[in-house]
């Protein structure tokens, strides 16, 4: 068909193993250090935090993990997604490039986050784990985590940003519909929260204390665990679901990416559409370029240190060399909660200081310009964090269209708006500022960076 829009495969083409990109890189990923000791860490290390199962995935230069077929089956609820060609967005903006983009909106949750939380239920509940704990910043974590755990009979406890707590019930209450305990962080259940309460009562919270505030728990309690919804190999392992699903979606519409986009917060949708697809160009195919898009008030790859960081802000977790702002670095306030973390996912740093990637940020009101625009040809309102992502294809389109030329662009709609619309709501009525963040706050937390820094 020659005007086809959506590209759907058969639930039996889901693909039955996850792609890993540590096997084709030219270079090793730089060791995990312990924080006292400045060694590399061992699996063993891991085990409080998280399942062996999980750390085995962090760690393997297998080109194929296996999806285990309970998984699988979970993600029958709403993989394959489906493959789109934006034949009206391309009419809107008059541009000769193809644009197609993979939608995340249709699972239970509204996002991607549910491809890697299923697998951690899953391998939780394998190594008889009672209880996961988890942070969440906007909630969309949370939730799929929540759902995950609902379905394995696995109990879910999670730290939520105290900010997005208060202002975005809908998502709190999505988590305590499957049945998950959300307390608001800073907590008065933790150290870590309690320290930070001690300084400020009315402190808004952030995702790096939340971090700290799970892993703590996690810490001391043997029967469980924590779970991180981004930045981690397993999880961009996880997400390549998608990629791999897109790759055979773009070959039944006959055509190959030559540009793809993703935003990135922690990195892991960016790194599920475009691993497999740079995979497939290191071993010899094409050469797609590949454009991570993150905000200009949370700018980790364009503007921060590549250089040993903790995860977390109260350093409960082990040093990973990766794009950092400075684990006490605190972002503006600005609506795409889910970029608002202050390192890159290790991996992806990586391919980006291999020169495999290209970065860009974004302010935000051009980003929901972006998303309108979307939204009014496409029919779909994206999340404010996919917003970055459709700004990102819509300026390649824009520029195909001032050079003449008939690109194929490929994006990641990570998901939808639908909770967000108070985002929506402040854009119209024209509330929304494009902060920066400070250039003192930036400074002094690159100076906390710990002394193996570089
Ligand atoms: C969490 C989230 C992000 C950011 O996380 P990544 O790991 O960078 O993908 C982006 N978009 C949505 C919709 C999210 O929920």
């Amino acid at each position: 068909m020659s005007d086809q829009v959506k590209y759907l495969l058969d639930e039996s083409r889901l693909p039955k193993a996850w792609y890993n990109i540590a096997a084709d890189l030219p270079k090793p990923l730089p060791a995990v250090l312990h924080p006292g000791t400045g060694k590399p860490i061992g699996p063993a290390d891991l085990e409080p935090l998280f399942p062996m199962e999980l750390i085995l995935q962090e760690v393997t230069q297998e080109r194929e993990v296996p999806i285990p077929e309970p998984v699988r089956e979970v993600y029958r609820q709403w993989r394959p997604s489906p493959l789109f060609r934006a034949r009206r967005l391309e009419k809107a903006l008059d541009t000769p490039a193809h644009i197609y983009y993979k939608y995340e909106g249709v699972s239970p949750a509204g996002s991607h986050k549910p491809n890697t939380a299923v697998p951690q239920a899953f391998e939780s509940k394998r190594a008889g784990v009672r209880r996961i704990v988890t942070e969440t910043g906007a909630g969309q974590w949370g939730s799929s985590l929540a759902m995950a755990g609902s379905l394995f009979g696995v109990e879910i406890e999670v730290f939520m940003v105290r900010c997005s707590y208060n202002q975005k019930p809908y998502r709190r209450a999505l988590m305590e519909a499957y049945g998950a305990r959300c307390v608001a962080s800073p907590s008065m259940e933790t150290n870590s929260g309690r320290t930070i309460l001690a300084h400020r009562d009315d402190h808004p919270g952030s995702l790096g204390i939340a971090i700290s505030e799970a892993v703590e728990v996690a810490a001391q309690s043997a029967d469980t665990k924590y779970a991180l919804g981004s930045v981690l190999n397993h999880v961009l392992l996880h997400q390549t679901v998608l990629g791999l699903e897109a790759m055979e979606q773009m070959e039944m519409a006959g055509e190959g990416p030559d540009v793809i986009v993703g935003c990135t917060g922690g990195g892991s949708n960016f790194a599920g559409i475009a691993f497999p697809f740079l995979g497939a160009k290191l071993r010899g195919g094409s050469n797609v370029r590949l454009i991570a898009v993150e905000p200009a008030a949370c700018p980790s790859l364009t503007r921060g240190r590549y250089a040993y960081d903790f995860g977390d802000t109260a350093h409960l977790t082990p040093l990973v060399k990766m794009h950092t702002l400075g684990s006490t670095f605190t972002p503006p306030g600005f609506h795409a909660g889910g970029l608002r973390y202050h390192g890159m996912a290790p991996m992806v740093s990586h391919v980006a200081q291999l020169g495999l990637l290209e970065a860009r940020s974004y302010h935000q009101i051009g980003c929901f310009q972006a998303g309108i625009t979307f939204a009014k040809a496409e029919g779909i309102i994206p999340a404010p964090e996919a917003n970055h992502a459709v700004k990102g294809a819509i300026d390649e389109a824009l520029r195909c269209k001032e050079e003449g030329r008939s690109e194929v662009i490929l994006f990641n709609l990570c998901g939808h708006g639908h909770f967000d619309m108070q985002a929506y709501i402040d854009y119209q009525a024209g509330k929304l500022v494009d902060q920066d963040y400070d250039e003192a706050e930036l400074a002094m937390a690159l100076a906390g960076l710990p002394s193996m820094a570089d």
